[in-house]
């Protein structure tokens, strides 16, 4: 089973100096900065998944995450050298698609076939999967009226995509592309997915991504991958397109799915209310000191007279000193616990956390986690607060969700 991890980006910089909160003045971000496969020893997926609609944007306005010198330099050294990829416990892979939940509302996909074959060619992927169009149905097991005009939006869609499957295969032949194509299956029920998978086989595909499901909850997963189990030839391999529930993989697998990819385990370090800080068995609520600096929010607040500048950053200050304190055994729980809450009380007064704080700073995850992150900046990595903590400890998540997924699959630990 092959994890691929969505790019978007996102690096961290070692440079950055948590007690003072300032860089190095010589970092020079796309030399320096690291991606999370150059911070542990194994890299935490096989592959990074690449969307042009992220790289590139497209016409109607909408820009992509990536400055024009960025693209240049993706397209001059291709994505192996732009990514780093050639990691020394054996190179990870790279898979392209179209980005196709960032343009779900237009009518079309705003990309051509042609444009997408380029994008992958020229840039070097291993993998790259046709143009597709999602179908957004979030209740799959329950049955609909065939007459029904969302079934008729539906299978529109299905069509185009299975249209530009068609197209894809035909001129990826044609210009015996170096890169494996992957179809796209779009469906609405586990029989049109069925159907979709049927199609694609018959085009030639043997490799085909599951789109649409990033809403499913795993049951629904498992009920479409089965009703496919019927059309699936045996060395038909399938990739599942954005999993956000990682929980039980190993299920997927007995049904053909032999890659996927997500962000839960990075995003949630940050944008999940309760599930921040992952261990092998649980998971936490990192502990929120938001910056008084740098917080769009909490400056427009200080302006408006409604907090005190000062009184905020004596006990922002305050709190991050006896978190500090408390990881290196000098202050106790309480008055930890105290600190925190009497700034979080001035920034967020309608919200009390003590009690996960509590479990968080009792049980300590950081101490026992083996990877560098943790082990260089123990209690920092469980602070939620700005971009170097957060996607530290987005990275520290993925660690553990891919030692998690070796211990599911029965693989060897890292
Ligand atoms: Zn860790």
């Amino acid at each position: 089973m092959k994890y691929f991890f969505p790019d978007s980006q996102d690096q961290i910089d070692p440079s950055f100096d948590f007690l003072t909160e300032e860089r190095d003045p010589m970092r020079v971000r796309q030399r320096d900065d690291l991606y999370a496969h150059e911070v542990f020893d194994s890299p935490p997926f096989h592959g990074l998944l690449v969307a042009k609609s992220i790289v590139d944007g497209y016409s109607s306005g909408v820009a992509g995450k990536y400055t024009g010198a960025q693209r240049n330099r993706l397209r001059r050294e291709g994505a192996r050298r732009f990514f780093r990829l050639d990691h020394v416990h054996g190179p990870l892979s790279i898979m392209g698609d179209c980005g196709a939940f960032t343009y779900h509302q237009l009518d079309e996909p705003p990309f051509t076939v042609e444009e997408v074959i380029e994008f992958y060619d020229r840039n070097d992927f291993d993998y790259g999967i046709s143009v597709d169009h999602i179908v957004f149905n979030l209740k799959p097991l329950t049955p609909v009226d065939p007459g029904h005009e969302s079934v008729q939006k539906w299978a529109d869609r299905q069509d185009l995509t299975l249209d530009y499957a068609n197209q894809f295969w035909k001129r990826c032949k044609d210009r015996k592309v170096r890169f494996e194509p992957l179809g796209v299956a779009q469906g609405w029920s586990p029989e049109s997915y069925a159907k979709s998978v049927r199609e694609l086989q018959r085009i030639g595909y043997s490799r085909i991504a599951m789109g649409g499901m990033v809403p499913y909850k795993t049951p629904e997963i498992l009920a479409c991958l089965a009703a496919v189990d019927g059309e699936r030839h045996a060395g038909t391999q399938l990739h599942l397109l954005g999993i956000s529930r990682c929980d039980n993989i190993p299920a997927f697998a007995e049904h053909g799915v032999t890659s996927f990819d997500s962000t839960s385990p990075f995003l949630q370090s940050f944008k999940d209310d309760r599930d921040n800080y992952y261990t092998p068995n649980s998971t936490y609520v990192a502990i929120r000191v938001k910056q008084v600096e740098g917080n769009p929010a909490l400056r427009k607040r200080i302006s408006a007279g409604e907090i005190d500048q000062r009184r905020a950053m004596t006990l922002e200050r305050a709190a991050l000193r006896r978190l500090r304190e408390y990881d290196a055994g000098l202050a106790t729980i309480d008055e930890t616990l105290t600190a925190v809450h009497e700034y979080s009380q001035l920034v967020d007064p309608k919200v009390d956390r003590r009690a996960d704080y509590r479990r968080t700073l009792q049980d300590m995850p950081w101490k026992d986690c083996k990877c560098p992150l943790c082990r260089k900046e123990g209690i920092t990595i469980a602070i939620f607060r700005g971009s170097e903590r957060n996607k530290r400890r987005g990275f520290h998540n993925l660690y553990v969700f891919r030692n998690r997924l070796r211990t599911q699959l029965g693989e060897d630990p890292m």
